[in-house]
């Protein structure tokens, strides 16, 4: 079985990366889906992003890595995927999902959506938090891999260096 694990990862947290390792004993292979989404401006790259998640998930198999830009379940189609796999941390998350999960049916009704709800010290671990907590100069190696304090600090680096020079 063949499972499609979508997001934005702007960055892969510690959460995100709880459901891609609990996803892989569930299905044969398991393929990450970076959404390159134009409407929705992201803190790094596309390609930060990918990378990120391939320095975060190289101890495990059987792992792809996609970019896609259409709909999710054209998404899951083209990569022949028989499952998406969706995250669930809260209300919120049930109240947004649920709505997707109705349209995504409505549009495709073949596929179908499994939730994996997060463990309990993640539940309250975000992208947007840890993005808040890294500009306010606090310590976000609790909450990410490596791969993603390596870039934060190199960002800095870069606008400390670059302030410099345009002085
Ligand atoms: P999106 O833009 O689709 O919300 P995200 O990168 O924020 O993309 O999240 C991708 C998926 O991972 C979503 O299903 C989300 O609910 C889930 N997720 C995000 N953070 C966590 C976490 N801490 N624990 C469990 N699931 C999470």
């Amino acid at each position: 079985m063949i499972g499609l694990y979508p997001g934005s990862f702007d960055p892969i947290t510690n959460g995100h990366l709880n459901i891609i390792e609990r996803s892989t004993k569930i299905v044969s292979k398991l393929i990450i889906g970076v959404l390159d989404n134009c409407d929705k401006k992201s803190f790094f790259p596309l390609a930060d992003r990918v990378a990120m998640i391939r320095e975060s998930t190289k101890h495990l198999k059987n792992i792809s890595i996609i970019t896609f830009d259409g709909l999710l379940v054209d998404c899951a189609k083209i990569n022949k995927a028989d499952i998406i796999i969706r995250g669930l941390r809260n209300l919120s998350d049930l109240h947004f999902e649920t709505q997707l999960d109705v349209i995504n049916k409505k549009l495709d009704n073949t596929i179908e959506i499994i939730y994996l709800i997060s463990c309990d010290k993640y539940l309250h671990l975000s992208s947007s938090i840890v993005k808040e907590i890294a500009l306010k100069k606090g310590d976000i190696s609790k909450f990410v891999p490596e791969a993603v304090v390596e870039r934060f600090r190199r960002r800095d680096i870069f606008k400390k260096t670059s302030s410099i020079f345009n002085t």
